[in-house]
């Protein structure tokens, strides 16, 4: 059976392009009864630290990974010895020999800063000593053929490959070979990680053949851009993973969500169960062309899982943003609201200023709402509105009617007759449904808020 592997570097806040690669190993693992292998490649001290690890272990729990659906977690730095072995290995083999050429000199030689390395040292039968590095030595001849899932089968000429280091002149081995051992030692039958290594493919391959084992299966998945087609970028967009929790995206919406970038379900679908995606989702069918992380087609997703929860998943979900908002929360009250925030809300930290005018003394002044809404006749309408309320039977369905006929009266539909009453009460010109609202601010607020708009 397979295994598969996510292997994040723990050197920074976990990314979204991070968490679709682990999802799409997650779920190649649990559809096919292989296993998911998580293994935190943690070998550059200078970057990494432990709090990025735990906030990489506590998102995959977020997303539904929790310890009980991967191996490990393993760390890199706990296999340095295999590394080293390695290294040694090559070199016993003929297969990698010690360099001494500095960046600047293989400048010099090559003219061209983005060539690779010339061969300089292959065969002059260094011993390791300070400032030399181990190379591998790539064949001079033939092709290097990656069996990429989502790609063919892309042909690499081995005289293009460039010698490349394994082992830095400090005995530290490079990300190339450690991410081969371990992928080795871990029997890794398949690597699916994202677009950015492919050119490393070709090498690693070389590597897996060298040191004896079956090179495994790749599939490079597709890079993730912003509107712009500008690759996802830490500096420029709303990357990590936890941002988005602490926005108030659902895990569910966000997991369902992070499965299209590069896949589709059956079907004219987008928001699909869990299982089905399981069930569905192939590895081979991603395309490979870039995919688009559209924040608005998230928020939509994000709003429909938001509405599909049961009502006390919904309040419970809103308590921490509630605990936030710059007001105190009467529960009883906002058990009332909530069924009808769960309507309007698309991330979960909108809830406050979709409720605030039911716990502020006064409804909160948003100016835009305010000259949007109290044009001509907004005053005869909150006149005649006030004058319709006084005596209504304080119930929805009987509060629009009558608002109906106040509109009616002055040739107004409905939608331009409840403008400066929804602002008048509420402070803006979108919020929740009106009438079930007013009905939950009862009588008297409402109409002292009103008769507060007209003065
Ligand atoms: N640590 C590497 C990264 O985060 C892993 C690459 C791979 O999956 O092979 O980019």
């Amino acid at each position: 059976s397979i295994r598969v592997r996510f292997a994040p570097s723990p050197t920074g806040m976990f990314h979204v392009g991070g968490a679709r690669s682990a999802l799409f190993n997650w779920v190649m693992a649990k559809q096919s009864g292989g296993t998911l292998v998580l293994r935190i490649e943690d070998t550059d001290a200078s970057r990494n630290s432990p709090e990025w690890t735990e906030g990489i272990i506590r998102a995959l729990a977020w997303l539904g990974m929790d310890g009980g659906e991967y191996e490990g977690p393993y760390f890199q730095s706990a296999n340095a010895d295999k590394h080293t072995e390695a290294a040694a290995a090559l070199r016993e083999q003929g297969r990698a020999y010690y360099c001494e050429c500095t960046r600047d000199q293989i400048v010099e030689r090559t003219g061209d800063p983005h060539r690779g390395y010339d061969g300089f040292c292959r065969d002059r039968g260094l011993e390791p000593g300070p400032g030399r590095a181990l190379r591998f030595r790539t064949p001079d001849e033939g092709e290097t053929v990656v069996v990429d899932l989502l790609r063919g089968k892309p042909v690499f000429k081995n005289s293009a490959l460039e010698d490349f280091v394994v082992a830095r002149a400090d005995g530290s081995v490079t990300f190339l070979l450690a991410n081969t051992v371990d992928d080795m030692s871990q029997g890794i039958t398949h690597v699916v990680r994202g677009e950015e290594h492919l050119s490393n493919a070709p090498k690693q391959q070389l590597l897996w053949e060298a040191l004896g084992g079956t090179p495994p299966v790749w599939a490079h998945v597709p890079v993730i851009v912003n509107e712009k087609r500008q690759k996802l970028s830490k500096r420029r967009d709303k990357v990590a993973l936890e941002d988005y929790r602490d926005e108030g995206y659902l895990a569910e919406a966000m997991r369902n969500y992070l499965m299209l970038l590069g896949w589709a379900p059956s079907g004219d679908r987008e928001i699909v169960p869990w299982d089905v995606i399981v069930d569905e989702f192939r590895i081979d069918d991603v395309n490979s062309s870039p995919a688009f992380f559209d924040v608005k087609k998230l928020r939509a997703i994000n709003g429909d899982y938001i509405r599909m929860l049961p009502v006390e998943k919904f309040v419970a979900a809103c308590l921490p943003f509630l605990e936030r908002v710059p007001f105190e929360v009467d529960m009883a009250v906002f058990d009332q609201l909530a069924p009808l925030a769960q309507t309007r809300v698309a991330v979960l930290s909108e809830i406050g200023q979709m409720i605030d005018f039911a716990f502020l003394p006064e409804p909160p002044f948003d100016e835009q709402s305010w000259k949007k809404a109290m044009k001509e006749p907004a005053a005869q309408l909150l006149a005649d509105a006030a004058e319709a309320y006084r005596d209504a039977e304080w119930k929805a369905d009987v509060l629009k009617d009558r608002l109906e006929a106040v509109g009616a009266a002055h040739g107004l539909k409905l939608g331009k007759t409840q403008a400066p009453v929804r602002v008048a009460v509420t402070g803006r010109t979108v919020g929740l449904p009106l009438f079930e609202s007013l009905e939950i601010l009862g009588r008297e607020r409402t109409l002292e808020r009103i008769e507060a708009a007209r003065a």
